[in-house]
């Protein structure tokens, strides 16, 4: 199959591109389009087999259910029920936005969208095309990212095309990268306490401000445990993996974290292979090894975010084998990045200590 791709610089004047995608969505095929969080993959989130057509071009496995997306904030009410009232709170704080909501579903979601839970998972997206196709189609649309299976989240329509080329029929292209650059935070609100299952661009903060205490998933930041099914089956998933091996230096003194992958760096180096540093602005002028990319400054979460998954994809294109990457505080925005690179790192997370001095007794210095 070729995939078309259909730039979209002005939403106006290239309504004819987003016309075709909602006639491929309306006849039951895929399309790739851009949001505000990533690029997803879009079919007729009512049609069970258009929805399995997404299974199919993504190679994802059947049972990790897709989050369905709409483009008035009151359409979830024809999708859920049982809907807690703290639920008109959030939509009207948070949509259109990257905040996913889980609630009951309604039968008239099919069970390949939901992977048959009787759970439903919605988001309103902040981004003009997102919101003019489903428009245009009429339909809510069933999207995860546009990615094959356990590969990097898209940011761009190349990034799409490099996974997805002659497996889709089609790609819109928002020209510019997507802004927040993470995929949204899934809130459960289907039970009585508020659960984060996947941290993203709204914090833990932002939701606490409107619902009073939120509970976040143990498996945020740890591997699952296997003895117990996951609240969110996502998680159960290798994910975010580029093709070269990511590890993960923590530390609470940044000299310490970058000597240590220096030292790492230099033994990687002398046994052959490239080397590839997850930097930020504050540290990248410390490394002489490898190739080094910064995220950005540690004072901006949002920007390290926002150039995560191109960043461990530049890598991969430049042909890095291990990547070793920093550490970056895990709090509020920051909590979504370390769930992502823990991910890429199959939790490969090495833990330096902070140097200590030992004053022994012997010492008789004055
Ligand atoms: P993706 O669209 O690829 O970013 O993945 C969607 C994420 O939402 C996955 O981690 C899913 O497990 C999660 N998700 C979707 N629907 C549900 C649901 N009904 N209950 C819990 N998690 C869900
Ligand atoms: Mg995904």
């Amino acid at each position: 199959m070729e995939t078309k791709v259909y730039k979209i610089e002005n939403i106006n004047r290239d309504q004819k591109a987003i016309r075709a995608g909602a006639a491929l969505i309306r006849q039951g095929q895929t399309v790739a389009f851009p949001t505000e969080t990533v690029y997803g993959l879009g079919a007729n989130a009512l049609d069970g087999q258009a929805v399995n057509r997404i299974f199919k071009a993504k190679g994802r496995p059947n049972d990790n259910p897709l989050i369905v997306h709409i483009a008035d904030p009151s359409h979830f009410e024809a999708l859920a029920h049982d809907v807690s009232a703290r639920v008109p709170l959030l939509v009207r704080e948070f949509w259109p936005g990257p905040l996913t909501i889980i609630l009951k579903k309604s039968p008239r979601v099919p069970p390949e969208t939901t992977a048959g839970l009787d759970t439903v998972a919605l988001r309103m997206p902040n981004h003009p095309i997102a919101l003019s196709l489903i428009q245009e189609s009429g339909t809510p649309i069933a999207a995860p990212s546009a990615n094959r299976s356990g590969r990097p989240s898209p940011t761009t329509a190349q990034h799409v095309l490099d996974d997805l080329s002659g497996r889709i029929p089609m790609i819109l292209d928002g020209i510019t990268p997507c802004r927040v650059g993470l995929e949204s935070t899934v809130l459960d609100m289907s039970g009585d306490i508020p659960t984060i299952l996947r941290p993203g661009g709204i914090t833990p903060g932002m939701l606490e401000k409107v619902l009073g205490h939120v509970k976040i998933d143990g498996a945020v930041l740890e591997p699952l445990d296997m003895r117990q099914a996951p609240r969110s089956p996502g998680m159960k998933y290798n994910h975010y993996s580029p093709r070269a091996h990511v590890i993960i230096y923590r530390g609470q003194a940044l000299g310490a974290m970058v000597g240590e992958i220096k030292k790492i760096a230099a033994k990687y180096q002398y046994d052959g292979q490239k080397v590839g540093i997850l930097a930020t602005d504050e540290t990248m002028d410390r490394y002489r090894e490898g190739l080094v990319i910064s995220l950005g400054s540690r004072r901006e979460p949002a920007v390290l975010a926002a150039n995560l998954f191109a960043s461990l994809r530049e890598f991969e294109n430049r042909g890095v084998d291990v990547i070793l990457a920093e550490w970056v505080d895990e709090r509020e925005e920051g909590l979504a990045i370390m769930n992502r690179m823990v991910r890429a790192a199959g939790f490969h997370v090495v833990d330096i200590e902070k140097p200590v001095e030992h004053k022994t007794k012997g010492d008789k210095r004055k």
